[in-house]
């Protein structure tokens, strides 16, 4: 691989189609960095998409495009870099912060496939470019509406249905849910929002057939959910604890989990979400693919993990309109099948950024030259 001679990051503001509500609160807009690396005429995309905030994790999106510009990109720019492991070289003495680093590395690996004329789900040595997506469904206003919605997402084919949920917004709902539709496969996503002092309210949940629980306790926590994990039936899946390699190793060694959800970008992009990957499929702990509320040009690098052999569950990557109404990349995103979405087959994740939207809705650029 030539030099990297330029780094552009944009810091964009996308409007929601309709607010998102999670434990961590309601969001009417998400803020990505974009990050595109160029070499000569060729060039590579990816989204960086903490919170706009930091609750869901430590990092959000000023920081991220700050620490991109001021540290991180001045590591990378104007160096040879030819693997996603050379780059991680690169930035591992600067620690923590894996959104700003995944930023990056999924930047180089679609610049990587398209200078080797590959989908990048092929580089990345994924089995099919076919993959199986859910529905998901936030804190709404009233139980009903939600069942309305899940009657529609089952009619439509949906094979999976994903149910935040938060104090105020559980047991109640997950039980009516589970009386409307007693056949669906149904998981929930905690968002770190309980303890070890809710015990009684995890084994009344473990009676109700969840294909899993999604991050039940601390965001930064293992040893809790290992402890929480001997007591119910049920599988845990650990999202936001999974930051890298190394404590995906250790979730599995002290029994913490019985999935992990991969987002490329929380583990700091491809190079190390292909390690966690590999060491779960070897310790028979099956993976999907989880999103940050990502434009379509995030959904296409999910996408393109989601082909991996050990993603064993319906992945969380969405048709561009349900949450914007201009997506970053043209055409927008959108299923292939019932509960099924397909990589484009051109090189890299097989998009840019529309030049026009992307210029409109940024509120903050850099660019770093050799
Ligand atoms: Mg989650």
């Amino acid at each position: 691989m030539s030099i990297i001679d330029t780094i552009e990051l944009y810091r964009v503001r996308l409007p929601l189609v309709y607010p998102f509500g999670t434990a961590y609160g309601t969001d009417h807009a998400v803020e990505p960095v974009v990050v595109c690396l160029r070499c000569g005429d060729d060039s590579g995309w990816a989204e960086s998409q903490p919170f706009r905030l930091p609750t869901y994790c430590p990092e959000y999106s000023a920081g991220v495009f700050r620490l991109l510009r001021d540290v991180l990109a001045p590591a990378i720019v104007g160096r040879q870099i030819s693997s996603g492991a050379a780059l991680q070289k690169h930035l591992a003495g600067f620690k923590g912060n894996p959104f700003a680093k995944g930023g990056l590395d999924m930047a180089w690996w679609d610049l990587h496939a398209r200078r080797n004329g590959l989908p990048l789900w092929q580089a990345l040595g994924g089995k099919s470019p076919v993959v199986e997506v859910g529905a998901d469904f936030g804190i709404m206003d009233t139980i009903d509406a939600l069942l309305e919605r899940i009657g529609e997402a089952l009619d439509a084919g949906f094979k999976r249905i994903k149910l935040k949920y938060a104090p105020g917004w559980d047991l109640d709902m997950v039980t009516a849910v589970r009386e409307a539709f007693p056949r669906a496969v149904f998981h929930i996503d905690c968002n770190s929002a309980y303890t070890l002092d809710d015990i009684d309210m995890f084994r009344r949940l473990d009676r109700l057939g969840l294909a899993m629980i999604e991050q039940p306790l601390a965001h930064d926590d293992l040893v809790d959910h290992a402890t929480l994990q001997k007591q119910l039936r049920t599988p845990i899946c650990l999202d936001e604890s999974i930051t890298s390699p190394a404590r995906a190793r250790k979730a599995i060694e002290i029994g913490a989990c019985g999935w992990v959800n991969i987002k490329p970008v929380r583990m700091g992009g491809h190079t190390p979400a292909l390690e966690v990957h590999d060491l779960c499929r070897d310790a028979g702990v099956p993976c999907w693919i989880g999103g940050m509320v990502e434009s379509g040009l995030g959904g296409l690098h999910c996408l393109a993990m989601a082909t991996l052999a050990n993603v064993k569950y319906p992945s969380d990557i969405f048709p561009s309109r349900r949450f914007f109404t201009d997506d970053l990349v043209v055409p927008d995103i959108e299923l292939s099948g019932p509960s099924q979405m397909t990589t484009p087959d051109s090189p890299g994740i097989g998009r840019v950024p529309d030049p026009e939207r992307l210029d409109r809705l940024t509120v903050e650029k850099a660019v770093l030259t050799q």
